[in-house]
């Protein structure tokens, strides 16, 4: 069991923040994933908690215990900071085993603790093998082993599956979940991929130039980003972001269209528009729907079929946005589609600030 929380840690190397002030608390048996791109902090917040790097400022506690000054070994919390290679002429039991003898801990304990794992995660058929005769699927199923045998009570992982291809990563993804849901151990996963952070985790944490910019559940970082760039860097692609001027609940859009935004809506925007009236109206592809009567018109510039979608790409006057059609639909490239957007799932921003405007009395 293991609740992590930071109040205002930082870290700076030199005058240059790594990670500026943050406020995090992850409760026990949380899947909390740290996203952002290269750079961002995500792998120093990680080390922070570890005690692997130290805090320009704030506070770690673990378990409500105060250990921001303590060392990694003193923190009595165990961490696992990447599925380690393993040892080449050791075989896939003693690799297991390796930690547990580290340790010091009996025969015993050890032969019923690499029980556990290897029927845990199905691999009691590679106990005698050593790892030049294992898949990569395989190796990193034996290098998860050897990191659950010591049953911490928290995992840092730090991109764990970003050396294996597409179809590994899948299935990989898969059974860390899977493990997690089964063991209950509290997680803090970091990667760059915002397909796995959305697939794997409880609540996100979304990075950007040593920032938090959004902390949320992977519904919430979707549907309601805190700000543009986490619409843009969420979803594939990011959600259409177009420029428009308000006035009196209408955004007039590029291309003269223009798009009547809901009642409930126009008291926010009254407010919240810059100075020049200017407000972002933000859609995810699949808000938008074709139809002959569509408030919205533009021209298509483009067509990809996804198998179980077409991805059309709409001009609006020189701003292309995405829309989600199903997979029989054909529209010529050059011709004019018409289409509404679910009132529902549009949401907007403010251009000077780049915030998202919320609505008034929705918190
Ligand atoms: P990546 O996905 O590439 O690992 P990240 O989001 O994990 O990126 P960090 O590794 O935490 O980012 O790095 C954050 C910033 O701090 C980067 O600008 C990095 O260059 C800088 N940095 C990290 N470690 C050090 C260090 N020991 N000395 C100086 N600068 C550092």
């Amino acid at each position: 069991m293991a609740t992590i929380e930071l109040q205002q840690v930082e870290k700076k190397f030199g005058d240059v923040y790594a990670v500026k002030p943050m406020d995090l608390t992850i409760t026990t048996g949380e899947f909390v994933v740290l996203l952002g791109p290269s750079g961002c902090g995500k792998t120093t917040t990680l080390r922070m908690i570890s005690g692997l790097e130290t805090v320009s400022g704030g506070q770690i506690y673990l378990d409500g215990r105060h250990v921001t000054w303590l060392s990694p070994a003193d923190r009595d919390i165990a961490f696992v900071f990447q599925f380690f290679a393993l040892y080449p002429h050791l075989t896939t039991r003693e690799n297991i085993a390796f930690p547990l003898q580290a340790e010091g801990a009996s025969q015993e304990t050890i032969e019923k603790r690499v029980k556990e794992v290897v029927d845990l995660l199905q691999i009691r058929h590679l106990l005698d093998m050593r790892p030049g005769k294992l898949s990569g699927g395989d190796k990193q199923r034996v290098a998860l082993a050897r990191a659950l045998v010591r049953r911490p009570a928290a995992f840092l992982m730090d991109e764990p599956l970003g050396a294996l291809d597409a179809d590994f990563r899948e299935s990989m993804r898969a059974e860390i979940k899977k493990l997690h849901i089964n063991q209950n151990a509290t997680t803090v996963y970091v990667t760059h991929d915002q397909i796995e952070a959305m697939a794997m985790g409880d609540r996100i944490v979304v990075m950007s130039n040593a920032e938090v910019q959004q902390v949320g559940t992977p519904a919430q970082v979707y549907y309601d980003p805190a700000n543009l760039f986490v619409a843009r860097f969420i979803g594939s692609p990011g959600m259409n972001l177009v420029a428009g001027q308000y006035a009196d609940g209408v955004v007039n859009l590029p291309g003269s269209n223009k798009y009547a935004a809901a009642p409930e809506w126009c008291d926010s925007l009254q407010e919240g528009r810059n100075g020049k009236d200017l407000v972002i109206v933000g859609f995810r592809p699949e808000a938008a729907q074709i139809k002959p009567d569509g408030m919205l018109a533009g021209e298509v510039y483009a067509s990809e079929l996804y198998g179980a979608h077409t991805l059309l790409h709409v001009n609006l006057q020189d701003e292309i946005v995405h829309i989600r059609t199903d997979r029989l639909s054909r529209y010529p490239i050059g011709t004019m589609v018409r289409f509404d957007l679910d009132p529902d799932m549009v949401r907007f921003f403010n251009p000077a600030t780049e915030l998202a405007i919320t609505r008034k009395g929705i918190s």
